[in-house]
């Protein structure tokens, strides 16, 4: 992620990342009282572009808000530091990580002072050209009546990591995660769509991250006149369907291969699905559908 040279913005400056310091007496290290975003930016024919850093910085700021955790930045200042830090290490495809976090204060009330970072570095997606195998996973997503899971918060991925991870031990690339009544919710880290006779199905808001890369896709749809549904459905309902993929700020769109060993029917190049995967290449290098 860095090196000797790798600069950050931590709390109003630029330092070397591995000169930055941090104390040890805080509720995010310690609790997971944390909330932070995934961006990206791209290399375009109109220079380094960050994929929609406004909705991202607005997300940002109304998860500090949610979580009570003090935290004064706008979008546009954020996002000029941003473009600074991209240009200070001399990035274009890079992933954007702000983290807001609360020290010094080990108490379980609201946080009193926050930090603000903002980490970069170099990304090229290797997983678009591949079709991910998927498993439902054991564990549900966190119950929305015990967080708030429309904001990023650090601790949520707590439940993100053990899903993944069982995945992987069993040998699948990533894992499907239900919510409390056991309708589909969402990846690990990213949102989910099926395809069925041409229509698109994507789980309705309530126990998912509501993503910024899903907006896209309704958007996208909305664009080439595909038919979109958000509602609640059962994986029975998803298994064995035409097409699936994952969408999410890191994983871009990504098609399944299969879930619980059973395989999505239809060729991926005569899918909506492929259609939208292409032109979302489209949309965040800035170029026209
Ligand atoms: N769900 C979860 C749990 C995620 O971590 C992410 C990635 N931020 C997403 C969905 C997709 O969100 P976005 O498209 O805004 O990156």
């Amino acid at each position: 992620y860095y090196n000797n040279e790798t600069l950050i913005y931590f709390n109003g400056k630029f330092v070397k990342a591995k000169d930055a310091q941090t104390d040890l007496y805080g509720q995010s290290l310690h609790y997971g009282y944390s909330v932070f975003e995934g961006i990206k930016s791209y290399k375009t024919d109109l220079g380094t572009k960050i994929f929609k850093a406004e909705e991202h910085y607005d997300r940002l700021r109304r998860s500090a808000e949610l979580m009570h955790i003090p935290f004064s930045y706008t979008t546009q200042e954020l996002t000029d530091l941003t473009y600074e830090l991209l240009e200070r290490n001399r990035l274009d495809d890079a992933y954007i990580r702000p983290l807001v976090f609360c020290s010094p204060n080990m108490g379980l009330t609201k946080g009193k002072e926050s930090y603000l970072t903002i980490l970069a570095w170099e990304w090229n997606n290797g997983y678009l050209s591949g079709r991910v195998r998927v498993m439902t996973s054991s564990f549900q997503r966190p119950n929305p009546q015990a967080f708030l899971m429309e904001a990023k918060v650090g601790g949520h991925y707590v439940n993100s990591i053990l899903a993944s991870q069982e995945a992987k031990d069993k040998g699948y690339d990533e894992a499907l995660v239900l919510d409390e009544k056991e309708n589909v919710a969402e990846s690990s880290g990213a949102n989910v769509f099926y395809e069925k006779g041409g229509v698109l199905f994507t789980p309705a808001k309530g126990s998912i991250l509501p993503g910024i890369t899903r907006q896209t896709v309704f958007e996208i749809c909305n664009e080439l006149n595909i038919p979109v549904k958000e509602t609640f459905f059962k994986p029975e309902e998803m298994r064995g369907a035409d097409a699936a993929f994952f969408c999410g700020t890191a994983a871009e769109i990504v098609g399944l291969d299969s879930l619980d060993d059973i395989p999505f029917t239809k060729n991926w190049d005569d899918t909506k699905s492929k259609v939208i995967q292409d032109a979302y290449q489209k949309v965040v290098r800035v170029r026209s559908l």
